[in-house]
């Protein structure tokens, strides 16, 4: 399988294959990777994958995206990855071997995908881990090494980490806002001993964080000398790696291939729903995504009008589903390529306007009309229909949720109408509770349940560096330990 940019220009080697991308970010041409087409899956295929263990479900169907990598060696990293040891924070009375089971709200009609079962709580583990197996296999074949930088408020660094960690050729640094994630948060982060891991405490906020990962990656000549590298939402291997979970749920919650299924996912980056989009391109029986946001509406605000309107740092709400407060959403554009017919000339003039801070607008235009057949619908929700939901949620069905997934299960209440009678519907279920331990006290006036193995955490030694905000200070860290 070949990489095309967004943009047309996929850079070096001419036809990318997928280890190629694997470790960098953007295209060259600023674009974001994907395949030159979509894989279609057959009804014998469905049929095949239906009975299949989830690491054989994800060896199934990555093989399918990634034709560089021996099929043994992919299967080995699959089995590696998918264990019930790695996602075993499953929900009570739930199997830990299928490493995303349903959890049913409602038998048969309404769920949860369990997604936030592995190391950090977060879906973001999903394709992390996977991610850091693949970093290790294609580094050790090329006998090379990427130091990692990142920026993080809490859930996607310390996924790194945990994915990371131990890994030969990788070494991880990330920055963190000092004092300003919660005391669970830092434990977690803080306490991995690991010698391939560094943990940066800035003493400033987040965006200072990120501004410092911004600097250093502009340092061409520092990034090349020290290999740095980044795992961010738009790397197209995390986006790959998600695609089989909507396989796997759709198994669950249907009994046979001839059913749809809808999903509705709680969405900042459009990283994860983005994968959903492409399992139903390669023919997954979706009848309809339903894309939840917070107060951070701008992707609501594009499906209900056909304006993309990007906010500024000082118009993007700080929420109580915190991992979705962006300003705009960086995977958003392998959907609009796909929507304009996949024609990197209009995604490029698009995102011309995008990056010079400018809104786009399709209303009126011939795509737009034909959004429908995209299958989406959208919603927004508030702190208070968070606090709402999570209450009742916990009244009616005795589920705690956390809320990022509250956002979800009120936006598919709110669409539950418009999903055809006797289609399933799975939320995805995209943290633990525990992760936001505050917003539950606020709505239930207890504290979460915590996981056993995650007892204590807080009382571990911690290993982090505390540091200005300085640039050249935080490249001293690096050049002194790679
Ligand atoms: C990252 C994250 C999201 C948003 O996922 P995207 O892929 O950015 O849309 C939602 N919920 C939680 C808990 C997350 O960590």
């Amino acid at each position: 399988m070949k990489y095309i940019s967004t943009r047309g220009h996929a850079g070096q080697p001419a036809n990318p294959e997928f280890c190629d991308i694997l470790l960098g970010g953007l295209a060259p041409d600023g674009g974001l990777y994907l395949p030159e087409r979509y894989p279609q899956v057959t009804r014998a295929e469905l049929d095949a994958w239906r009975g299949l263990s989830y690491a054989g479900l994800a060896f199934e169907i990555l093989s399918k995206f990634i034709t560089d990598i021996p099929p043994a060696d992919l299967e080995a990293i699959c089995d590696k990855t998918y264990t019930a040891k790695v996602y075993c924070h499953v929900r009570k009375g739930d199997d830990a071997s299928d490493i995303t089971p349903v959890h049913w709200l409602e038998e048969g009609r309404f769920g949860l995908l369990e997604l936030s079962n592995g190391p950090t709580l977060a879906f973001k583990d999903m394709a992390m881990q996977l991610l850091g197996n693949l970093f290790e296999y294609v580094l050790d074949r090329r006998d090379e090494t990427i130091n990692i930088l990142g920026a993080t408020s809490g859930d996607t660094g310390s996924a790194a980490e945990y994915a990371m960690r131990g890994k030969h050729g990788v070494r991880v640094f990330m920055l963190s806002p000092h004092g300003k994630m919660s005391a669970f948060q830092r434990a977690q982060m803080y306490s991995l001993q690991d010698d391939n891991i560094f943990n940066i405490a800035v003493t400033g906020m987040f965006d200072d964080a990120q501004d410092i990962v911004k600097a250093v990656s502009n340092d061409h000549a520092f990034k090349a000398r020290h290999k740095i590298g980044a795992v961010n939402s738009i790397n197209w291997a995390r986006v790959a790696a998600q695609i089989v979970y909507y396989f796997k749920g759709y198994f669950a919650a249907t009994k046979s291939n001839d059913e749809q299924v809808a999903f509705c996912v709680p969405s900042g980056n459009f990283g994860n729903i983005c994968a959903g989009h492409i399992a139903r391109r390669m023919g997954l029986p979706v009848a309809k995504l339903i894309l939840a946001t917070n107060e951070n509406d701008v992707l609501d605000e594009f499906f209900r009008t056909g304006v993309y309107r990007p906010r500024k740092a000082a118009e993007t709400h700080v929420t109580s589903s915190p991992s979705m407060d962006i300003s705009k959403a960086s995977n958003f554009e392998r959907f609009v390529f796909d929507l304009v017919g996949r024609d990197p000339r209009r995604v490029a003039a698009l995102w011309a306007e995008v990056e010079a801070g400018r809104a786009f607008d399709l209303s009126g235009t011939p795509e737009f009309a034909r959004i429908a057949d995209f299958a989406f619908v959208t919603g927004a929700s508030s702190h208070a229909d968070r606090l709402a939901t999570i209450r009742e949620v916990f009244e009616r069905y005795g589920v705690m949720i956390d809320t990022h997934t509250a956002d979800g299960v009120k936006v598919a209440r709110q669409h539950a109408a418009e999903v055809p009678a006797g289609v399933p519907l799975l939320v995805l279920e995209t943290a633990l509770p525990v992760k936001f331990a505050d917003t539950i006290v606020e709505a239930l006036g207890r504290e979460p349940e915590r996981p056993a193995d995650l007892e204590g955490i807080e009382k571990l030694p911690q290993r982090v560096e505390v540091m200005a905000p300085d640039v050249e200070a935080v490249k001293r860290f690096i050049a002194e330990r790679v």
